[in-house]
């Protein structure tokens, strides 16, 4: 479904890509770990056009094909940015929204889904996540992991082909992760493709397909799950395993 290739960016002297390759296959759940800062962050935002790599190619089968080492169009960066969602670490719903405003919002502003379309679409992604009762909330009135499971329905209205997610579960209280896990869970094994940042190992082994290892900018290591979890080949992969199992 989709490709990187060589993707390297700066920040001033701070080099945070340094020449990042990844391939997802339709279907597919590619999870990335590493220690904060290796640049798990800035590939995504690079996947989806948020942040514009120095050097690089991301291409998605069928189009659109971007190469940040030529000048990029607005019509390119337009196409790669409505080939995914991303869901933040922080849910980023509006406050002066209810949660069905929040949901259509996309769809109608950005896409042009007509509002009754939009509401419909809303509604049978908010009962699939336990939330159609909470339609006419605010966010203020919902809990963390509620707020959470919004931002992720707000993601597959927008019906994207892939989904990114950044540390999903890394603001909230310990007690509401396993309810995001589990629509994550359940979104892989409905078949969408996904991109996952996160710090959980234990969700990681269960449901990526492969899992990439970044330290300094570089994927490290990669593999299946079962076999980077149990027997790393590299150091500073075991390094960061031992610290985190
Ligand atoms: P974390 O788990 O902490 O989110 P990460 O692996 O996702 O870490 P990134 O967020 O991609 O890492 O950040 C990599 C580096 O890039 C960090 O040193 C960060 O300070 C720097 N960085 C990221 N975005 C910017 C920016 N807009 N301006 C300057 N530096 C940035």
């Amino acid at each position: 479904l989709l490709a990187a290739h060589g993707l390297e960016k700066s920040f001033g002297t701070n080099r945070v890509l340094d020449g990042v390759d990844l391939e997802v296959r339709r279907g597919d759940v590619l999870v990335l770990i590493g220690p904060s800062g290796s640049g798990k962050t800035t590939v995504l935002r690079c996947l989806n056009g948020l942040e514009t790599p120095d050097a690089g190619v991301v291409s998605f089968d069928g189009g659109p094909r971007v190469d940040f080492a030529q000048k990029v169009s607005k019509a390119d960066r337009t196409a790669l940015r409505d080939r995914s969602a991303m869901v933040f670490q922080h849910h980023n719903l509006f406050p002066h929204l209810t949660v069905l405003q929040n949901v259509i919002e996309g769809p109608v502003q950005a896409h042009g889904v007509p509002k009754a379309e939009a509401v419909a679409r809303a509604e049978r992604l908010l009962a699939r996540v336990g939330l159609a009762d909470k339609r006419d909330a605010y966010p203020s009135e919902l809990s963390g992991g509620q707020q959470q499971r919004v931002g992720i329905v707000r993601a597959l209205a927008l019906e994207p082909q892939l989904l990114l997610f950044d540390e999903p579960t890394s603001a909230l209280d310990p007690e509401l992760v396993g309810e995001v896990l589990t629509v994550l869970r359940e979104l892989a094994n409905e078949g969408w493709t996904m991109v996952i940042v996160t710090h959980e190992l234990g969700f990681a082994r269960q449901v990526a397909d492969e899992v990439l290892f970044f330290d300094g900018g570089v994927i490290v290591e990669r593999g299946a799950p079962a076999q980077l979890f149990t027997a790393p080949q590299k150091e500073r992969t075991r390094r960061f395993l031992d610290r985190l199992l």
